[in-house]
């Protein structure tokens, strides 16, 4: 998924916010749901893409679970509602870029035992630049969708709150 992280976060942030009957911690969901990318630069400056950048660390679901562990230990300890919030908010949001990443970019889901990057679809390289082959791929029409439904919910509930405030 290249474009609808965000938008796809955004949604899913909404549906966790009424589940848990809060209205806040919106930015931490959309902060997560873009947050593995935030390895795209070292991916192109520093390691001059030498790595895969589904390969690092933030990219791969054991590192993720092993932060999941430790936050119900914590939440076990502590019975912080504050934190059982906020850390499913932004978890769930994490593990939500890591399966729109396995649409058709792919993930290490077996890491360590496996090396393999499991994806659903693979998107065949007919055009010399790669972002040509994800756009005029079919599954690009799956992250519009995205987009567009984000964008609806976005437009209800800003007329919600206006509503609510005349
Ligand atoms: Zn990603």
């Amino acid at each position: 998924m290249f474009i609808a992280h965000l938008p796809a976060g955004y949604l899913l942030t909404r549906f966790l916010q009424r589940k848990l009957k809060t209205t806040k911690y919106l930015w931490i969901g959309l902060l997560a749901s873009i947050l593995p990318d935030f390895d795209l630069p070292y991916f192109y400056l520093i390691d001059h893409r030498q790595t895969l950048h589904h390969e690092y660390w933030i990219h791969l679901p054991i590192f993720w679970l092993s932060v999941s562990f430790l936050a119900v230990l914590i939440f076990f300890f502590t019975k912080n509602r504050r934190f059982l919030l906020i850390s499913t908010i932004f978890l769930a949001n994490i593990f939500l870029h890591l399966i729109l990443d396995t649409f058709v970019a792919g993930i290490l889901w077996l890491y360590p035992f496996s090396h393999v990057s499991l994806r659903l679809f693979t998107v065949p390289a007919r055009y010399p630049f790669w972002g040509e082959n994800f756009a005029f791929h079919w599954t690009f029409l799956v992250e519009i969708a995205i987009i567009l439904w984000a964008f609806i919910v976005l437009i209800k509930s800003w007329r919600r709150k206006g509503e609510s405030k005349s």
